[in-house]
């Protein structure tokens, strides 16, 4: 596992971290996490792994939201939001699953589980429709689809 990260390091260029806070003043995580804190953000996240330590297991690298507006900003041209999608991938094919949130429809995993919990506690304020939140992108769309079409035929009745 360790040559594993160790090769996504190089690949996602972690070692060009400047540690100039950039990423993590800009982060929506920020935002969307009430306990947000520097285990899980992009800089504990590196340090972590410059640092040979296991950032596979536990629930840290499972709070980015893979927005990649990191990148945006970063002087030092660290692919931070690859990097964790391809560290979860690895974790899930570990056994690692207790953190990915899978598709109630097609099964697919879509999100992290964190997310959907943070996305929930949000949505709950706003009267969320039922089971928004239980759906891969693509499942959705088609279940949308399928309710307008529904629709559109109860109104042409
Ligand atoms: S990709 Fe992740 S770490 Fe980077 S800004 Fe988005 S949420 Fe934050
Ligand atoms: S913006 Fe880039 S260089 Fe600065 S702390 Fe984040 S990853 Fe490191």
């Amino acid at each position: 596992m360790e040559d594993k990260i160790s090769k996504l390091i190089n690949e996602y260029k972690l070692y060009y971290c400047v540690e100039c806070g950039k990423c993590v003043a800009g982060c929506p995580m920020n935002v969307i996490y009430d306990d947000f804190s520097y285990s899980f953000c992009s800089r504990g996240i590196i340090r972590k792994a410059m640092l040979e330590q296991d950032v596979v297991d536990g629930g840290d690298i499972w709070r980015c939201l893979n927005c990649n507006l990191c990148a945006d900003v970063c002087p030092a041209g660290v692919s931070y939001a690859q990097f964790i999608a391809d560290a979860r991938n690895m974790a899930m094919a570990e056994g690692h699953t207790e953190n990915a949130a899978y598709c109630e429809c097609c099964g697919k995993y879509y999100l992290p589980m964190p997310t959907v919990d943070a996305y929930n506690h949000i949505l709950d304020k706003n009267n969320r429709p039922d089971g928004y939140t239980k759906l891969c992108p693509s499942c959705k769309l088609a279940s949308c689809a399928e309710n307008m079409k529904l629709d559109a035929f109860r109104v042409g009745k």
